[in-house]
């Protein structure tokens, strides 16, 4: 069955959707009246619903009963990235959001060679909807502009791990210690500072290497969330 989010607002267990996704049922996948799909308001509430009116800009839909089982990990992994060019972002947060990540915050550092904005972010969101639903997911994954390196590495939570391509330490060394939040950090094209690992490290950070070779900064979380979700399987 497809998935669909909405706002999660109804009465009497009847929904109306409007905007992008009512076309996406009616106009691109069309959807036809009596058929049933599945609901999801972003925040693992699933339910199975019938199309009981297409209109030109509207579809009218009745929950029908709660989906008890979701496809989201236990791990709640956060990811700050640092701003990249536009097509690197795009790939690092459709792939993120497919294996897995739990909230996607964008930042600046010293060698970031681009910036966030108003549109930017749209975009993105609009690229972890797309991901969401192709994935089977639950939950909306939120992309936000963190603000600057020293913010995120203050609001972080959990157990903190800062990628960086100069360390040796394996991350397979703390995957005894993963609990139930983990932030993970990722540098621009052209990496991080000397001075800012030091700084991520005083600020409790854990300095982790994904392995030998030098990833790309779109290659890094996707490496980097394989192996932090191969304990959910
Ligand atoms: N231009 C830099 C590489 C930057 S890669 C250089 O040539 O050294 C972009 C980001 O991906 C890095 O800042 C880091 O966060 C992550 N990354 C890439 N390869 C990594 C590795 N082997 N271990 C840990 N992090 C890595």
């Amino acid at each position: 069955m497809r998935r669909f989010f909405w706002n999660g607002e109804s009465e009497d267990e009847s929904v109306i959707i409007k905007g992008d996704e009512a076309r996406h049922i009616s106009k691109v996948l069309r959807i036809q009246e009596g058929e049933q799909i599945i609901l999801c308001d972003g925040q693992c509430n699933d339910f199975i619903a019938s199309v009981e009116r297409i209109e030109s800009n509207s579809v009218n839909l009745k929950l029908l009963e709660r989906v008890l089982e979701n496809n989201e990990p236990s791990l709640n992994a956060t990811l700050y990235l640092a701003y990249t060019k536009g097509e690197r972002l795009d790939y690092a947060v459709q792939k993120s959001v497919e294996l897995g990540a739990g909230e996607i915050c964008l930042f600046t550092c010293k060698r970031c060679i681009t910036s966030g904005n108003d549109r930017k972010l749209e975009r993105l969101n609009r690229i972890s909807v797309e991901a969401s639903k192709q994935s089977n997911r639950s939950k909306l994954v939120k992309v936000t502009d963190g603000g600057s390196f020293s913010d995120v590495l203050l609001s972080a939570k959990g157990l903190k791990l800062f990628c960086y391509e100069n360390e040796t330490v394996s991350i397979k060394t703390i995957m005894g210690e993963l609990s139930n939040d983990v932030s993970i950090m990722f540098g621009p094209e052209g990496g991080f500072e000397d001075e800012e690992a030091k700084q991520a490290i005083d600020a409790g950070w854990r300095s982790v290497s994904l392995g030998k070779r030098i990833l790309r900064a779109e290659t890094a979380p996707v490496a980097a969330l394989s192996i932090l979700m191969y304990q959910e399987m």
